[in-house]
């Protein structure tokens, strides 16, 4: 009886067993591992690097020929080479010791002899000019 009591009490047991280990078989298979994502392609090269920009001077302003004092914006502006031949009775508000150098306006380079002036594009005045839309330059 013993022999035969135990045999029943073991079969549950090893059938819970036998199925778990059966059960463990039929799990699939590990998956394979996944296959390796194809490579990223080679990054394009970089731009060529642009130039560096220059410093913080300002762009340079093209050279022209000098105003004529026969220009119609020089008459109409009263724009003199010297400043000291303005026109003193048309223009009593000029101001001593102005000049195209000391102008706001004025777009050549310190020392230079002559510059571009906004008012009369593509062209050039005289550092030592004058016109009555003269401004005093600040810097
Ligand atoms: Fe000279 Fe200034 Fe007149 Fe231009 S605006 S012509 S720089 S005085």
């Amino acid at each position: 009886m013993t022999t035969r009591r135990r045999f029943l009490m073991m079969v549950p047991v090893s059938g819970a067993v036998l199925a778990a280990a059966c059960s463990k078989q039929e799990e699939p298979a590990a998956a394979a591992p996944a296959p390796a994502p194809a490579p990223a392609p080679a990054p394009a090269e970089p731009p060529a690097a642009a130039a560096p920009a220059p410093a913080a001077s300002p762009a340079p302003v093209a050279a022209g020929p000098m105003v004529e004092a026969t220009d119609p914006t020089a008459v109409a502006l009263g724009y003199v080479a010297v400043a000291a031949n303005h026109d003193t009775a048309k223009y009593p508000n000029f101001v001593a010791g102005s000049n195209c150098a000391n102008c706001a306006l004025y777009q050549g380079a310190a020392g230079t002899e002559a510059g571009p002036c906004p008012l009369f594009a593509g062209k050039q005045v005289a550092a030592a000019g004058w016109c009555s839309s003269w401004v005093k330059k600040t810097t």
